[in-house]
């Protein structure tokens, strides 16, 4: 829970979760206004700024959990989800927002749906380059009105324009497509700094398109914003973005400004999308530990120490070695590390291929396995 006000003044009032997502309620007992946590950064930078304002900046932070919002519940649009995500606050360095999308990135992969995700990059730019664009993308909507949706009409007379961009609404599409493009309207100070982040992630080798409508939904935007999109998921294409929030700190009343750049992602979507194959403790490659009774204490002491190595080791120490043996063949281990009579070393066995290495200590099993061998 968090006071209201927090998002309420932060994501803007005609934001989609501000306007009609939100879960608030008077807390039993006091007219205080709360809400369930609709997203993490703004609840992130309050705690920085209720707490760890004295300490060295650039600050980097994670979360996960749970957040709520009222939402037409649908496949991969869900009421209560589950996001993690990142934060760093106090560096306003293109090289932290190649890092951020690096980190994002980098996960993706390690996931094995980056070839299920496309990254859509654009810039919003210094709040000059905003005004500027505002003036225009006012202008061309006013001469559309009549085909715009009832939503962005609001959004129009309220002033919100760059919202409109953000419309889910079917008939805004052509419209928004047609629009004139930000990328055209940005400050020579944002220009050249969006350039800087394409050719760093030229150099980080991460594919992305300018996609020039992208706002983002929220106030505290600026410059970088980004999202990994997805077709696989219809609709609900969005697995994990965020961007450039250089404005908040000062919007939360602090002031000394501070910039922050972050991501989001939310879990189920994630999940959804590797379609059950996330990497499980399958992919680990689980080692057992197999030994005799009279030399069980080693084999205890030998699971222990590959544990500390970072390894899965199972062990079934109280069967007799046959037995355990089979249990790790139909559970499903990698390998095999044997503890033998009158053997100081121990035999490491590729449990598929049936090969076999020696080593003295568990640090060279270690490096055995890292190695992928014996194979
Ligand atoms: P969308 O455009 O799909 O409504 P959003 O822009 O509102 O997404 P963010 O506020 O950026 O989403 O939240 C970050 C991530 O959290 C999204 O990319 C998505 O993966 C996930 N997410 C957002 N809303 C929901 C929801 N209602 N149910 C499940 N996941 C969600
Ligand atoms: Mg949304």
């Amino acid at each position: 829970l968090e006071p209201s006000e927090l998002f309420e003044r932060t994501l803007g009032a005609d934001s989609d979760i501000v306007s009609k997502e939100m879960y608030t309620f008077s807390s039993p007992g006091s007219d205080e206004r709360v809400t369930l946590r609709p997203e993490g950064t703004a609840g992130v930078i309050r705690a920085f700024l209720a707490s760890a304002l004295s300490l060295p900046l650039p600050q980097k932070y994670y979360y996960c959990g749970p957040m709520f919002r009222r939402e037409r519940p649908q496949k991969g649009r869900l009421r209560q989800f589950h996001q993690f995500g990142v934060e760093c606050v106090g560096s306003d360095s293109v090289f932290t927002d190649l890092e951020i999308i690096d980190m994002g990135w980098q996960l993706l992969r390690r996931l094995k749906v980056d070839s299920k995700v496309e990254l859509h990059l654009n810039s919003l730019g210094d709040p000059e380059s905003r005004t500027a664009y505002r003036t225009v993308l006012e202008r061309y909507f006013k001469d559309h009105i009549n085909i715009l949706s009832a939503n962005s009409k609001m959004r129009l007379e309220k002033g919100a324009v760059l919202r409109i961009l953000d419309s889910k609404e079917k008939e805004d599409h052509t419209l928004i497509q047609d629009a004139p493009s930000l990328l055209n309207h940005l400050s020579p100070a944002s220009t050249q700094r969006f350039q800087k982040i394409q050719s760093g992630l030229e150099v980080l080798g991460i594919p992305y398109t300018l996609d020039p409508k992208l706002v983002r939904g929220l106030d505290y935007y600026g410059e970088t914003v980004f999202e990994f999109v997805t077709t696989q998921l219809g609709a609900q294409g969005t697995v994990l973005a965020g961007g450039r929030y250089d404005r908040l700190v000062s919007v939360m009343g602090h002031t000394r400004p501070i910039p922050g750049i972050g991501w989001a992602s939310g879990i189920e979507r994630l999940v959804m999308l590797a379609a059950g194959g996330l990497p499980t403790a399958r992919d680990m490659k689980p080692v057992v530990v197999v030994s005799p009774e009279e030399h069980s204490n080693r084999a205890l002491r030998t699971a222990h120490d590959l544990r500390e190595q970072g390894f899965e080791v199972w062990s079934w120490l109280w069967l007799p070695p046959k037995k355990q043996l089979a249990k790790a063949a139909t559970e499903g281990a990698s390998y095999a590390v044997f503890i033998a009579e009158g053997d100081q070393d121990l035999t490491l066995r590729n449990l598929a291929t049936r090969k076999e290495g020696q080593a003295a200590s568990v640090p060279a099993i270690s490096e055995l396995l890292r190695q992928g061998g014996p194979n």
